[in-house]
Protein backbone atom coordinates (compact mmCIF):
# COMPACT_ATOMS: atom_id res chain seq x y z
CA UNK A 1 0.00 0.00 0.00
CA UNK A 2 1.32 3.29 -0.82
CA UNK A 3 0.03 6.17 1.02
CA UNK A 4 0.19 9.94 -0.82
CA UNK A 5 -1.23 13.38 -0.58
CA UNK A 6 -2.32 15.62 -3.39
CA UNK A 7 -2.87 19.29 -3.96
CA UNK A 8 -6.50 19.92 -5.70
CA UNK A 9 -7.74 23.85 -5.62
CA UNK A 10 -5.69 25.15 -3.36
CA UNK A 11 -6.45 21.73 -0.67
CA UNK A 12 -4.03 18.79 0.49
CA UNK A 13 -6.10 15.45 -0.06
CA UNK A 14 -5.65 11.89 1.12
CA UNK A 15 -4.86 9.14 -1.57
CA UNK A 16 -3.98 5.48 -1.31
CA UNK A 17 -2.40 3.74 -4.29
CA UNK A 18 -3.04 0.10 -4.02
CA UNK A 19 -2.50 -2.74 -7.02
CA UNK A 20 -1.42 0.51 -8.87
CA UNK A 21 -4.56 1.76 -8.88
CA UNK A 22 -5.33 5.58 -6.95
CA UNK A 23 -8.12 6.30 -4.57
CA UNK A 24 -9.07 9.83 -3.15
CA UNK A 25 -9.71 8.93 0.64
CA UNK A 26 -10.17 12.63 1.74
CA UNK A 27 -13.61 12.42 2.46
CA UNK A 28 -12.80 9.86 5.36
CA UNK A 29 -9.23 10.98 6.35
CA UNK A 30 -8.11 14.74 7.10
CA UNK A 31 -4.22 13.62 6.73
CA UNK A 32 -2.11 11.18 7.52
CA UNK A 33 -0.89 12.14 11.44
CA UNK A 34 -0.07 10.76 14.43
CA UNK A 35 -3.68 10.41 15.33
CA UNK A 36 -4.08 8.38 11.43
CA UNK A 37 -0.80 6.00 12.84
CA UNK A 38 -2.19 5.63 16.44
CA UNK A 39 -5.37 4.89 15.48
CA UNK A 40 -4.74 2.10 12.74
CA UNK A 41 -5.29 4.19 9.98
CA UNK A 42 -3.63 1.40 7.47
CA UNK A 43 -6.32 -1.36 8.40
CA UNK A 44 -9.47 1.23 8.02
CA UNK A 45 -7.68 2.38 4.22
CA UNK A 46 -7.59 -1.60 2.98
CA UNK A 47 -11.49 -1.95 4.87
CA UNK A 48 -12.26 1.06 2.44
CA UNK A 49 -10.78 -0.32 -0.68
CA UNK A 50 -12.17 -3.54 0.36
CA UNK A 51 -16.13 -2.41 0.21
CA UNK A 52 -15.29 -1.04 -3.21
CA UNK A 53 -16.65 2.32 -1.95
CA UNK A 54 -13.83 4.45 -3.13
CA UNK A 55 -14.10 5.67 -6.77
CA UNK A 56 -10.32 5.04 -8.98
CA UNK A 57 -8.50 8.41 -9.94
CA UNK A 58 -7.56 9.70 -12.74
CA UNK A 59 -3.77 9.88 -12.18
CA UNK A 60 -2.48 12.16 -14.76
CA UNK A 61 -0.79 15.82 -13.57
CA UNK A 62 -1.31 15.01 -9.88
CA UNK A 63 0.70 17.83 -7.76
CA UNK A 64 2.23 15.97 -5.07
CA UNK A 65 2.67 17.33 -1.90
CA UNK A 66 4.53 15.03 1.20
CA UNK A 67 2.68 11.79 2.10
CA UNK A 68 2.82 12.57 5.85
CA UNK A 69 1.63 15.20 8.10
CA UNK A 70 4.44 17.97 9.37
CA UNK A 71 5.76 15.22 11.98
CA UNK A 72 7.11 15.69 15.71
CA UNK A 73 10.54 15.49 14.53
CA UNK A 74 12.82 14.49 11.31
CA UNK A 75 15.67 12.58 12.68
CA UNK A 76 19.10 12.23 10.64
CA UNK A 77 21.66 9.60 10.88
CA UNK A 78 24.94 11.26 9.77
CA UNK A 79 28.21 9.55 8.08
CA UNK A 80 25.86 5.69 7.83
CA UNK A 81 27.54 4.77 4.67
CA UNK A 82 31.31 4.15 4.59
CA UNK A 83 32.22 5.47 1.39
CA UNK A 84 30.00 8.77 1.87
CA UNK A 85 32.10 9.59 5.61
CA UNK A 86 35.40 9.03 3.38
CA UNK A 87 34.31 11.03 0.70
CA UNK A 88 33.31 13.90 3.86
CA UNK A 89 36.55 13.08 5.17
CA UNK A 90 35.36 11.36 8.09
CA UNK A 91 35.25 8.07 9.34
CA UNK A 92 32.37 6.36 10.45
CA UNK A 93 32.03 7.08 14.36
CA UNK A 94 31.91 4.15 17.03
CA UNK A 95 27.94 4.99 17.51
CA UNK A 96 25.37 6.71 15.36
CA UNK A 97 25.79 10.40 14.44
CA UNK A 98 22.36 12.25 15.39
CA UNK A 99 21.21 15.29 14.64
CA UNK A 100 18.11 17.10 13.81
CA UNK A 101 16.37 18.90 10.79
CA UNK A 102 13.56 21.28 10.94
CA UNK A 103 10.04 20.02 10.18
CA UNK A 104 9.69 23.11 8.43
CA UNK A 105 12.17 21.96 5.68
CA UNK A 106 9.73 19.14 4.67
CA UNK A 107 7.76 19.79 1.28
CA UNK A 108 6.71 17.74 -1.36
CA UNK A 109 8.62 16.03 -3.70
CA UNK A 110 8.52 17.61 -6.90
CA UNK A 111 8.22 21.33 -5.32
CA UNK A 112 11.65 23.80 -6.07
CA UNK A 113 14.47 23.68 -4.20
CA UNK A 114 15.33 27.14 -2.88
CA UNK A 115 18.70 28.04 -2.45
CA UNK A 116 18.87 29.66 1.07
CA UNK A 117 20.07 33.43 0.87
CA UNK A 118 23.69 34.09 1.37
CA UNK A 119 24.43 30.33 0.44
CA UNK A 120 26.92 29.27 -1.72
CA UNK A 121 27.17 25.29 -1.22
CA UNK A 122 23.89 24.01 -1.15
CA UNK A 123 24.47 20.59 -1.61
CA UNK A 124 22.30 17.05 -2.63
CA UNK A 125 22.12 13.97 -0.25
CA UNK A 126 19.41 10.99 -1.81
CA UNK A 127 17.95 8.99 1.30
CA UNK A 128 15.81 6.18 2.57
CA UNK A 129 13.90 7.68 5.17
CA UNK A 130 11.65 5.62 7.45
CA UNK A 131 8.22 6.73 9.04
CA UNK A 132 7.32 5.68 12.41
CA UNK A 133 4.00 3.50 13.01
CA UNK A 134 3.62 3.65 16.82
CA UNK A 135 5.06 5.11 20.33
CA UNK A 136 8.73 4.27 20.94
CA UNK A 137 10.52 4.43 23.87
CA UNK A 138 13.60 2.04 25.05
CA UNK A 139 12.53 -0.61 22.52
CA UNK A 140 15.12 -3.23 21.58
CA UNK A 141 16.54 -3.85 18.81
CA UNK A 142 14.80 -7.25 17.75
CA UNK A 143 10.95 -5.54 18.21
CA UNK A 144 11.89 -2.53 16.16
CA UNK A 145 10.46 -3.48 13.22
CA UNK A 146 7.55 -3.20 14.91
CA UNK A 147 7.47 0.28 15.48
CA UNK A 148 8.13 0.78 11.43
CA UNK A 149 5.41 2.00 9.46
CA UNK A 150 6.79 2.18 6.19
CA UNK A 151 9.39 3.77 3.98
CA UNK A 152 9.91 7.28 1.47
CA UNK A 153 11.86 8.64 -0.29
CA UNK A 154 14.19 11.63 1.04
CA UNK A 155 16.46 14.68 -0.11
CA UNK A 156 18.21 15.94 2.71
CA UNK A 157 19.50 19.08 1.31
CA UNK A 158 22.59 20.25 3.07
CA UNK A 159 24.24 23.75 3.24
CA UNK A 160 27.69 22.95 3.67
CA UNK A 161 28.99 26.37 4.54
CA UNK A 162 26.01 26.40 7.25
CA UNK A 163 26.53 23.30 8.39
CA UNK A 164 30.25 22.93 8.71
CA UNK A 165 31.84 26.11 8.93
CA UNK A 166 29.30 28.15 11.20
CA UNK A 167 29.80 27.09 14.54
CA UNK A 168 28.09 24.29 16.37
CA UNK A 169 25.49 21.92 15.48
CA UNK A 170 25.13 20.61 11.77
CA UNK A 171 21.08 21.81 12.13
CA UNK A 172 21.75 24.89 10.33
CA UNK A 173 22.99 23.51 7.31
CA UNK A 174 19.63 21.54 7.32
CA UNK A 175 16.69 23.11 8.69
CA UNK A 176 16.54 25.59 5.26
CA UNK A 177 12.95 25.40 3.78
CA UNK A 178 12.13 23.14 0.91
CA UNK A 179 15.11 21.24 1.97
CA UNK A 180 13.07 18.35 2.72
CA UNK A 181 11.54 16.66 -0.37
CA UNK A 182 9.93 13.87 0.86
CA UNK A 183 8.00 10.97 -0.84
CA UNK A 184 5.98 10.74 -3.25
CA UNK A 185 4.77 7.88 -0.81
CA UNK A 186 4.52 6.66 2.25
CA UNK A 187 5.15 2.98 1.24
CA UNK A 188 4.14 0.46 4.04
CA UNK A 189 6.75 -2.04 5.08
CA UNK A 190 5.25 -5.06 3.55
CA UNK A 191 6.14 -4.09 0.19
CA UNK A 192 9.77 -3.45 0.79
CA UNK A 193 10.39 -7.18 1.80
CA UNK A 194 14.38 -5.64 2.26
CA UNK A 195 15.34 -2.31 2.93
CA UNK A 196 18.87 -3.01 3.07
CA UNK A 197 18.86 -4.13 -0.30
CA UNK A 198 17.62 -1.72 -2.48
CA UNK A 199 18.94 1.14 -5.26
CA UNK A 200 19.38 4.24 -4.91
CA UNK A 201 20.56 7.09 -7.05
CA UNK A 202 20.67 10.88 -7.86
CA UNK A 203 21.26 12.98 -10.46
CA UNK A 204 22.08 16.33 -11.67
CA UNK A 205 20.97 18.21 -14.64
CA UNK A 206 20.81 14.53 -16.14
CA UNK A 207 24.27 13.03 -14.80
CA UNK A 208 24.33 10.47 -12.27
CA UNK A 209 26.26 11.75 -8.90
CA UNK A 210 24.86 9.38 -6.67
CA UNK A 211 24.37 5.38 -7.28
CA UNK A 212 24.45 3.15 -4.87
CA UNK A 213 22.62 0.59 -2.32
CA UNK A 214 21.25 0.48 0.88
CA UNK A 215 23.16 -2.91 1.24
CA UNK A 216 26.07 -0.19 2.25
CA UNK A 217 24.43 1.12 5.29
CA UNK A 218 26.73 0.69 8.28
CA UNK A 219 24.18 1.11 10.98
CA UNK A 220 20.89 -0.79 9.87
CA UNK A 221 17.24 -0.06 10.68
CA UNK A 222 16.32 -2.06 13.82
CA UNK A 223 19.29 -1.01 15.45
CA UNK A 224 19.05 3.36 14.26
CA UNK A 225 15.11 2.85 15.59
CA UNK A 226 16.33 0.88 18.82
CA UNK A 227 19.18 2.99 19.59
CA UNK A 228 17.35 7.06 19.06
CA UNK A 229 14.40 5.66 21.49
CA UNK A 230 16.92 5.54 24.25
CA UNK A 231 16.94 8.76 23.72
CA UNK A 232 13.99 10.45 22.79
CA UNK A 233 10.23 9.38 22.39
CA UNK A 234 9.61 8.54 18.75
CA UNK A 235 6.09 9.45 17.97
CA UNK A 236 4.04 8.11 15.00
CA UNK A 237 4.60 10.36 11.77
CA UNK A 238 8.17 10.61 12.72
CA UNK A 239 10.75 10.50 10.72
CA UNK A 240 14.22 9.06 10.40
CA UNK A 241 16.05 9.88 7.91
CA UNK A 242 18.78 6.81 7.68
CA UNK A 243 22.07 8.94 5.72
CA UNK A 244 23.08 9.25 2.00
CA UNK A 245 25.42 7.01 0.15
CA UNK A 246 28.70 8.80 -1.28
CA UNK A 247 28.58 11.16 -4.45
CA UNK A 248 27.37 14.12 -2.78
CA UNK A 249 28.74 17.28 -3.64
CA UNK A 250 31.46 18.15 -0.92
CA UNK A 251 33.04 15.06 -1.99
CA UNK A 252 33.27 15.65 -5.51
CA UNK A 253 36.70 17.15 -6.78
CA UNK A 254 36.36 19.92 -7.11
CA UNK A 255 33.17 20.00 -4.99
CA UNK A 256 30.23 20.80 -6.57
CA UNK A 257 27.25 23.00 -5.35
CA UNK A 258 23.91 23.85 -6.77
CA UNK A 259 23.09 26.87 -8.51
CA UNK A 260 19.73 28.12 -10.03
CA UNK A 261 18.17 26.40 -12.86
CA UNK A 262 20.00 22.97 -11.50
CA UNK A 263 17.77 20.22 -12.43
CA UNK A 264 17.99 17.39 -9.01
CA UNK A 265 16.45 13.83 -9.74
CA UNK A 266 16.89 11.19 -7.37
CA UNK A 267 14.81 7.49 -6.31
CA UNK A 268 14.99 4.46 -4.47
CA UNK A 269 13.72 1.23 -6.08
CA UNK A 270 9.91 0.78 -4.65
CA UNK A 271 9.64 4.20 -3.36
CA UNK A 272 9.51 6.41 -6.40
CA UNK A 273 11.63 9.21 -7.78
CA UNK A 274 11.61 13.02 -7.56
CA UNK A 275 12.68 15.97 -9.44
CA UNK A 276 13.49 19.61 -7.58
CA UNK A 277 14.59 22.54 -9.77
CA UNK A 278 16.98 24.94 -7.97
CA UNK A 279 16.05 28.54 -7.55
CA UNK A 280 17.60 31.25 -6.15
CA UNK A 281 15.62 32.59 -2.50
CA UNK A 282 13.97 35.76 -3.22
CA UNK A 283 12.10 38.15 -0.73
CA UNK A 284 8.68 37.53 -0.58
ZN1 LIG B 1 21.81 13.18 5.37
Amino acid sequence: MKLFKFIQNGKTHCGVEINHLKYDVSAHFNDYDEMFFESNGFEKLKELVHKGHLTVMSADDLTYAAPIARPSKIVCIGLNYAKHATESGMVVPPEPVIFFKSTTAMCGPYDDVIIPRGSEKTDWEVELAVVIGKKASYIDEDEAMDYVAGYALHNDYSERAFQLERSGQWVKGKSNDTFAPFGPYLVTKDEIPDPHNIRLWLSVNGEMVQDSNTDDMVYKIPFVVAYLSQFMTLLPGDVISTGTPFGVGLGLNPPRYLKAGDIVELGIDGLGTQRQVAKNWVKQ
